[in-house]
């Protein structure tokens, strides 16, 4: 039987050029139309039932039953106007991805006739017979069932799957005591707060401001190559990444790919699944490729954090199920290739108020430009007294392969704020001092000011090694990994600025009861937040070692694997944090922390498991086929009565894949071993460090050298796997 990557390369060259492609439309003509928007919610709901959803929207007041009943028979109405038939509460429980649970509109009632009915209950409770999902515990210390409710700020939205429809309610998934049991319901409660605090903020400068909502635009990476390529490889298939595969003679050094046109092939893709998204409300912006071979990106228009993750969860979903129609397979992982880039998730966060400002954009007067001031020092102290935490909220197996490789971020967190920045800093530091009057205060102000409208204007003063940059109007999380769900790193960055615009709210308050002018008192906290967190601000490279050294001169934390980064989210700090903002209690993080660890511990053991197993019964068998050819092509040489230099490169071939092959096999078996001991630690910190240390450090790049040196070696015509070059270059 042929192997299925020759049967890959050969149907590639019979691939019909013929690709489903999207119709052409105005993208205004189709946008939202899967989605229960507000507008689509006037038509179909009475006046009294529309306030209630808005005032639930709005201030998160409850809904009650009879308001519950009339929402849900409007949303069934305007469903069943779009062919739909079932519905499903769409939640984020800890596995990372979505979870749904269909149920037809369809019952019979009392007296026998069947009828379509949405009930209101259903509409904003549910309980999904949910025991499979992870809860660290959770659910045994307090209740078995947990329930999904009804997530209204999150429109609900109909998604189309071949000819199925099912109209999605987004929820959160918790409880019955409470607890959460996804990754939603934290992020609701760090807005929250962050709501809370920075209005509070917002009142020294402007009384109007009635809400302030986080805002995130993420920029997600992937890759694309042909789905048989990809189902021809097993590693790809179990863990997303190749386990092995030596380098490609051509990679992304001519760099002939970035921003160049876009194939074919993957053209009709993006066209797609940009049309699917497009139905979903989701503001798709930006297309194209990026640095390594078949890598790409897209970006939507920012929009509120919350309802901006579930549409990144969301067309992580449709790029998957879209490729499939394309006969591709889209790859999230944070790095499928050795050797070339990695994939990241941009999440450019920042904050906006009721009254229309963007708290991280220079403001035109110079009273709103100490606004700005006060936000953007305080980011720069939050992220520099919590920059474990923000390591953690980005911390998995597969961000781990990519933090510190190529064109990554290192896993030391800093902050980029450009030329402009760095001076006012320096001028605030430097004028703020003991006598610091009104006066003085006034003067910094409009030297300040003066400044800042050049930032505006200069796009160039860019860093693109920094993990977290400001870039003009907002900041610029790098290190946040492709398959993540963006909710860890926004639950913590919105939790860590809250606990810090609290703390100075505070110290503000503090100063101004000792007889400080307000604006006096902020500029002295703002200047004492410089000096106390300017540790964290670098402008160099971030991906050079000097970095590295400096880093640990600064004393900043550097914590390069999952398993001891995630401790962070255990410290006596975060745990008093997060308590006090109401986002984690002290189990919920705990049970959080168990199951970050478990998680990394499955991702490690699959992969170490499909390397052992590629090695038994793909790399040694096409190895020891060669093996055999050299050795039957030796002997006969031998047997014509040749001598000596007649066949001694065969012989030395025939060495080198034998000592490869020995150090293949033996380091499958003590990585086995290795396995079993972990497997026998019963505390899951231990197990994860030891799976971390003795299993992934010890052995995977190790048994993967030998075994890329074999591909190099062996005869093409033997090796199963389809190449490098293979998967990344033909299209
Ligand atoms: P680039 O960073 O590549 O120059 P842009 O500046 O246009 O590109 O923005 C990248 C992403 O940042 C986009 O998704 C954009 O919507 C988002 N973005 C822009 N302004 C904000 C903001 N105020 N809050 C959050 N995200 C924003
Ligand atoms: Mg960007």
């Amino acid at each position: 039987m042929e192997s299925l990557r020759f049967n890959a390369l050969k149907s590639l060259q019979s691939h019909p050029t013929e690709v489903p492609v999207a119709a052409s439309k105005k993208v205004t003509a189709i946008f939202g139309e899967n989605v229960f928007t507000l507008d689509v919610a006037r038509h179909y709901l009475a006046d009294e039932a529309y306030k209630s959803l808005i005032a639930s929207i709005e201030s998160g007041k409850k809904i009650d039953r009879s308001m519950g009943n009339q929402i849900a028979n409007g949303m069934r109405a305007w469903a069943e106007s779009r062919g739909v038939t079932h519905f499903t509460h769409w939640f984020q429980p800890l596995t990372g991805t979505t979870a749904e649970k269909h149920d037809s509109f369809f019952t019979i009632k009392g007296d026998g006739t069947p009828i379509e009915q949405f009930e209101g209950d259903s509409l904003i409770q549910q309980e999904p017979d949910a025991s499979s999902f992870p809860s660290g515990g959770l659910r045994a210390t307090f209740e078995a069932r947990g329930y999904t409710a009804w997530d209204p700020s999150s429109p609900a939205f109909i998604m189309e799957i071949g000819h199925g429809k099912t109209l999605c309610i987004p929820t959160i998934y918790v409880s019955y005591t409470g607890e959460s049991l996804d990754t939603k319901t934290p992020l609701l409660r760090s807005l929250d707060a962050l709501n809370r605090a920075a209005v509070s903020v917002c009142h020294y400068f402007d009384r109007n401001v009635g809400h302030v909502k986080a805002t995130l635009g993420w920029e997600q990476e992937y890759f694309v190559i042909d789905a048989g390529m990809a189902n021809s490889r097993p590693d790809l298939v179990l863990t997303g990444r190749t386990v092995f595969g030596h380098s490609s003679a051509k990679g992304q050094q001519l760099e002939d790919h970035y921003f160049g046109s876009i194939p074919e092939r993957v053209y009709a893709f993006m066209r797609d699944f940009e049309e699917e998204s497009y139905r979903l409300g989701i503001p798709l912006r930006t297309r194209h490729n990026e640095v390594a071979p078949c890598q790409y990106e897209c970006a939507p228009i920012f929009e509120e954090a919350n309802l901006a993750v579930d549409h990144n969860i969301l067309l992580m979903d449709i790029m998957s199920r879209v490729a499939k129609r394309h006969n591709l397979k889209v790859l999230l992982h944070e790095k499928p290739f050795a050797g070339i880039n990695g994939s990241g998730k941009h999440n450019n966060w920042s904050m906006s108020t009721d009254t229309g400002v963007n708290l991280l954009a220079p403001g035109k007067t110079p009273k709103t430009n100490l606004m700005f001031l006060t936000f953007f020092v305080n980011v720069i102290k939050a992220v520099h007294d919590y920059a474990d935490l923000l390591r953690a909220s980005i911390a998995s197996a597969g961000n781990d392969h990519r933090l510190g490789a190529n064109e990554a971020p290192p896993a030391i967190i800093s902050i980029f704020i450009g030329k402009f920045l760095t001076e006012v800093l320096n001028e605030v530091k430097e004028r703020v001092g003991d006598n610091f009057t009104e006066q003085d205060e006034i003067l910094l102000k409009l030297d300040i000011h003066k400044t800042i409208p050049e930032l505006l204007l200069d796009n160039t003063d860019r860093n693109r090694t920094s993990p977290f940059a400001f870039t003009g109007n907002k900041f610029e999380f790098r290190a946040v990994g492709s398959s993540a769900n963006c909710a860890n790193a926004m639950t913590v960055l919105n939790s860590i600025m809250a606990a810090t615009l609290n703390a100075f709210k505070q110290d503000v308050d503090s100063l101004i009861e000792k007889g400080e002018k307000k604006e006096v008192a902020i500029m002295e906290t703002i200047k004492k937040y410089i000096v106390a967190s300017e540790k964290v601000l670098f402008e160099g490279d971030g991906y050079s070692d000097e970095w590295h050294a400096e880093a640990e001169r600064r004393g900043l934390p550097n914590v390069p694997t999952t398993p001891l980064a995630l401790d962070a989210f255990l410290t006596q700090v975060s745990k008093d944090m997060f308590e006090k903002l109401e986002v984690y209690n002290h189990a919920e993080l705990e049970a959080r922390h168990e199951i970050m660890l478990e998680e990394y511990i499955k991702r490690v053991q699959i992969e170490s498991r499909i390397m052992g197993e590629l090695c038994t019964s793909h790399i040694l068998p096409s190895a020891i086929k060669y093996q055999n050819i050299l050795i039957e092509n030796i002997k006969g040489l031998k047997d014509l009565g040749m001598i000596g230099n007649a066949f001694a490169n065969q012989v030395q071939i025939l060495e080198k894949i034998s000592k490869h092959i020995a150090e293949v096999s033996d380091g499958v078996e003590k990585m086995i071993e290795a396995r079993k001991a972990c497997n026998a630690m019963t505390n899951t910190r231990a197990r994860a460090i030891a799976y971390c240390n003795t299993v992934k450090e010890a052995y995977f790049d190790k048994i993967r050298y030998h075994v890329d040196k074999l591909e190099l070696l062996v005869d093409d015509q033997c090796w199963l796997l389809p190449k490098y070059r293979e998967m990344l270059f033909i299209r």
